[in-house]
């Protein structure tokens, strides 16, 4: 009994170490979200799985690291089109756990799991070189070393895409790797591991620890054989973790929460930023980049906020596996009674709910009706703390340094949309904004060859393109002498 049947297809429940399943002692139980169906027991990792799984990687790591990027590249391609010829599979597994579209999964989000892992082993073949700097004829080469165990914390809002997104540089990288998956949704991540083996990687250069953040992550966090932590989560566990590292001196990378803004300029095209608008409830509001604060000019404030409303009454809420759902429920009860908790002390606060406001008591279990909370106070809780749920606000602005003063007034500094129909006043408010990405008449769009990351509270340290390798790797440079040489 240690597998769960996904449509015909057993996804292993016990720890993936050293290219074997390791069993656990102790289980949690998993259920899904759509209807809280029980799906299994999953491996509750502890101490010893973590250092089990560490030592795995320590072993793996000599070989993995001397391979180079090409073979590596080799065998990552491989399981980059493991992935691809698996799409389907691996989409039912991530709905049926984390209670997100299929559709979504389908069309976009396992297809770019493939990217995550092609992009990043091509990159470090191809791309991740810098020009020799001559100093009075001395050069100066730089090089990208493989730096040992990368230890991977993961959330559970878009589990295999998170999680590649640093599996993809680290093991391209040349380092090996622990993932501990979020104990909400571990199955993508043990179909994935089989994909691994398949592929040809390595037994130990990629191992897999299940459990709670408190056990497991907090074990593999305070281990001193692993030399960097990269974490996308919430800002307390963050913090948790940053002082777990500093007793090692782990290098850290942190993406974190947002509580962004989304511009409606008073010379935008009003349809265009509806349209924006309803897509921040995408993943029922479950991304940690949503533009959550509607700040909209007060002079086109009515006419955008019922075109707004149209879109948000066609939204089709429902079983996620069904094409026509645009939205679906949230990932587990904690989590619904977390936001349910928000709405319920703004509605207690007097907020002006213009739809929406609480559970969809057709669907029952853990449907959360898409919210707009209307003009609310500032300072207020609901439009400064992160919600992590299809739980909007809306404010009216008059000048761009009142609307550039609002967008940057939280602890926050993850993303921000600016709407805008005129090129010079976009980029005079996108001038001034502390976000780490920013979208200009568009939202998620993004390349891989981009950076990506938070400001202020929303995150330490840059992803994607050379700035992964820059984390997951010990960058080094070596300085040649035109003197000295026999040859
Ligand atoms: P949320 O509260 O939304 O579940 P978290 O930031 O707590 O978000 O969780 C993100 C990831 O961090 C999960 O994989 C979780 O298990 C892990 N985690 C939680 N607490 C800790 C901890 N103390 N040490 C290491 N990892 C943790």
């Amino acid at each position: 009994m240690h597998t769960i049947d996904v449509a015909g297809v057993q996804v292993d429940t016990r720890h993936f170490v050293n290219g074997e399943r390791l069993e656990s002692p102790a289980t949690y139980t998993n259920t899904s979200p759509i209807d809280g169906s029980f799906l299994g027991e999953i491996a509750r990792g502890d101490a010893d799985a973590v250092n089990a799984a560490v030592a795995a990687a320590r072993a793996a790591f000599p070989t993995w690291s001397k391979l180079g990027p090409k073979k590596r590249g080799e065998l990552l391609n491989k399981l980059a089109d493991l992935v691809e010829a698996n799409v389907e599979t691996l989409a039912n597994i991530e709905t049926l756990d984390n209670g997100a579209l299929l559709r979504s999964h389908l069309r976009g989000v396992m297809p770019r799991v493939a990217m995550n892992i092609r992009f990043f082993a091509d990159y470090a073949i191809n791309d991740l070189h810098h020009e020799a700097f001559e100093t009075r004829g001395h050069t100066n080469n730089i090089t990208w070393d493989p730096s040992g165990v990368a230890a991977l914390i993961t959330p559970w809002n878009a589990p295999l895409m998170l999680a590649t997104w640093k599996i993809g540089p680290a093991l391209a990288a040349g380092d090996t790797v622990v993932l501990k998956p979020a104990e909400w949704t571990p199955l993508t991540a043990s179909y994935f591991a089989d994909l691994t083996k398949q592929a040809g990687i390595p037994d130990g250069v990629f191992n897999v620890v299940f459990g709670y953040g408190t056990e497991a992550g907090a074990a593999l966090t305070a281990h001193t054989g692993i030399s960097r932590i990269s974490f996308t989560g919430s800002v307390p566990t963050a913090k948790i973790i940053a002082h777990a590292a500093a007793d090692n001196l782990t290098p850290v990378s942190f993406e974190l929460g947002g509580k962004s803004p989304c511009i409606v300029m008073a010379d935008a095209d009003l349809d265009l930023a509806a349209e924006i608008a309803v897509e921040q409830y995408d993943n029922a509001g479950q991304v940690c980049l949503s533009g959550t604060r509607i700040l909209v000019h007060e002079s086109v404030a009515d006419e955008f906020a019922e075109k707004f409303r149209e879109k948000a009454a066609a939204l089709t809420q429902g079983d996620p596996r069904d094409p026509a759902t645009d939205i679906g429920p949230q990932v587990h009860q904690v989590h619904f009674d977390r936001i349910k908790g928000f709405v319920d002390r703004a509605v207690a606060e007097g907020h002006d709910i213009a739809w929406g406001g609480g559970p969809n008591t057709e669907l029952g279990g853990l449907y959360f009706q898409p919210t707009l909370v209307k003009n609310p106070a500032p300072g207020s809780e609901i439009v400064s703390a992160e919600i992590f749920g299809p739980v909007l606000c809306m404010q009216t602005f008059t000048s761009d340094d009142e609307v550039i003063a609002m967008a940057n007034g939280t602890e926050f500094g993850l993303a921000a949309v600016v709407v805008s129909g005129n090129r010079d006043h976009a980029k005079r408010i996108t001038d001034e904004l502390v976000a780490g990405t920013i979208w200009v008449n568009c939202f998620f769009v993004r390349d891989l060859r981009a950076p990506f990351g938070g400001s202020k509270k929303s995150g330490i340290g840059r992803d994607g393109g050379t700035w992964s390798f820059d984390f997951y790797a010990d960058v080094k440079n070596t300085v040649v002498s035109p003197n000295g040489w026999k040859e």
